[in-house]
C-alpha cells in the first residue's frame, strides 16, 4: 500500500495542530510515561469504555502503585478489585505478567517493542501504545478509533476484521505515523476517533482532516469502516438458586473452560431455554435430592450481554432446614461478611447488593 507524500504530510500536520490546539479530551493516564501505569490503563481499557475504566485505573494504581506490589497481591484481592469490569482473562493475564516481570525481569518493564509484545495478554495494539507512550518508539497504534478514522479518511473499504484488512490498516497507520513524536500522534488519532470521527454522526465540520477526507467528500461516513462478520450471539439461561441456612449462603467457584472462570456463584442450574419455577423444581432439581423439596422463591431476573453471549439470569432463593452440599459440586457455606471478600460476576454483584445486603 502507498500513500502520497502530500497526504501523509497533511495528515500529520493537521492532526498535530488539532491535538495541541483543540484536543480537550482529559484522561488521567494521558501523558503518562511510567510503563507499568500505561500497561495497567491499556489492560483495563481493552473492551471497556474509558469512563467505565477510570475508577478501576485509580483503584489499581492506588492499591498497587508498582508492578512488584501487584505481583505480590493475593489472587482473590486482585479479582475483587477487578469485579465489574468483566473479561476476567484480562485480569488473570495481568497478574501473570506482573509476576513474570517481578520475578524474571527483576521488576523492570521491557524496554523494546518485541519484549513488550512477548508479555502475556499484550497484543499489537497494547505493545504499540506502551512502546510509544513510555519510550517514544515508532510504532503506530491501531484500535477501533483508528480503523474508523483511517477507513473514512483514506476510503479503505476492506473489512477491518479480516487478515487482509488488519494488515492494510496497520500498514496505513504506520505510514502516517509521525515518528518524531509517536506518543502525541498515537494519542491524537485515538482521541480524534473518540471525540470527532465518532461511529454515528461524526463532526466532520470540526475535523482537521475534513478538506482531504474521502468519506466526507463522497458522503460515505455511514458506510465506513466495513466489518465482514456479524457477531453471533449465543443465548444462555442461568437459574441461580441462593441456598440459605442459618445466615449462611452456599457458594461455589466457577471452573475453567467457560465464562467467569474462578469467580463465585450460588447454585447454578443452566437450562437450554427459559423455564418457569415449576419446571425448575420438578425437572431440573429432581436429580439433586439433597436440596429438595424446599420452596423456591422467585427473586427476579436480569440480563448480561457479553461479546458473544447473552446471559439470561433468573434468581431464586431457597431457605433450607439443613446444610447439604448440592450433589456433584464442591461449594461451601459462607456468611454474608465472608461473601464480601470474594469476586462475583457483575450480574451477581447487583443482585447481592440489592437482596442480601451485600
Ligand atoms: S472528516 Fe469526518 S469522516 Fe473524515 S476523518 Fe474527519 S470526522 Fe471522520
Amino acid at each position: 500500500m502507498t500513500i502520497a507524500p502530500g497526504i501523509i504530510k497533511f495528515f500529520r500536520t493537521r492532526l498535530h495542530s488539532w491535538h495541541t490546539g483543540h484536543n480537550s479530551r482529559q484522561l488521567p493516564w494521558k501523558g503518562e510515561k511510567d510503563p507499568y501505569r500505561i500497561w495497567l490503563s491499556e489492560i483495563i481499557l481493552q473492551q471497556t469504555r474509558a469512563l467505565q475504566g477510570l475508577p478501576y485505573y485509580e483503584s489499581f494504581t492506588g492499591t498497587y502503585p508498582t508492578v512488584q506490589a501487584l505481583a505480590a497481591a493475593a489472587d482473590e484481592d486482585v479479582f475483587r478489585l477487578w469485579q465489574g469490569l468483566g473479561y476476567y482473562n484480562r485480569c488473570k493475564n495481568m497478574l501473570a505478567t506482573a509476576r513474570y516481570i517481578a520475578t524474571e525481569l527483576g521488576g523492570h518493564f521491557p524496554r523494546t517493542h518485541e519484549g513488550i509484545l512477548a508479555l502475556k495478554g499484550v497484543g499489537p495494539y497494547t505493545a504499540a501504545a506502551i512502546s510509544s507512550f513510555a519510550y517514544g518508539l515508532p510504532h503506530a497504534v491501531v484500535d477501533g478509533n483508528v480503523y474508523r478514522v483511517l477507513s473514512r479518511f483514506l476510503g479503505i473499504d476492506t473489512p477491518f476484521d479480516t487478515t487482509a484488512g488488519k494488515h492494510q490498516f496497520a500498514t496505513a497507520a504506520q505510514l502516517l505515523l509521525d515518528e518524531t513524536d509517536s506518543a502525541a500522534h498515537n494519542q491524537a488519532i485515538m482521541d480524534l476517533g473518540a471525540t470527532i470521527c465518532t461511529p454515528a454522526a461524526p463532526r466532520c465540520a470540526d475535523c482537521p482532516l475534513h478538506s482531504k477526507c474521502f468519506a466526507a467528500a463522497k458522503d460515505m461516513t455511514a458506510l465506513l469502516p466495513v466489518r465482514s462478520k456479524k457477531i453471533v450471539v449465543k443465548e444462555r439461561f442461568f437459574n441461580y438458586i441462593f441456598l440459605l441456612h442459618d445466615g449462611k449462603v452456599w457458594i461455589e467457584k466457577r471452573g475453567a473452560g467457560d465464562i467467569w472462570e474462578s469467580l463465585h456463584q450460588p447454585y447454578l442450574a443452566e437450562t437450554e431455554k427459559a423455564v418457569d419455577v415449576s419446571v425448575l423444581r420438578q425437572d431440573v432439581l429432581f436429580d439433586n435430592k439433597s436440596i429438595r423439596p424446599h420452596e423456591l422463591t422467585d427473586a427476579g431476573m436480569a440480563k448480561q450481554r457479553l461479546t458473544h453471549q447473552l446471559i439470561h439470569c433468573r434468581f431464586y432463593i431457597m431457605h433450607l432446614t439443613d446444610m447439604p452440599m448440592p450433589n456433584g459440586t464442591a461449594g461451601m457455606w459462607l456468611s454474608i461478611s465472608e461473601l464480601k471478600k470474594l469476586a462475583f460476576p457483575k450480574i451477581l454483584v447487583s443482585f447481592l447488593r440489592n437482596n442480601l445486603y451485600f
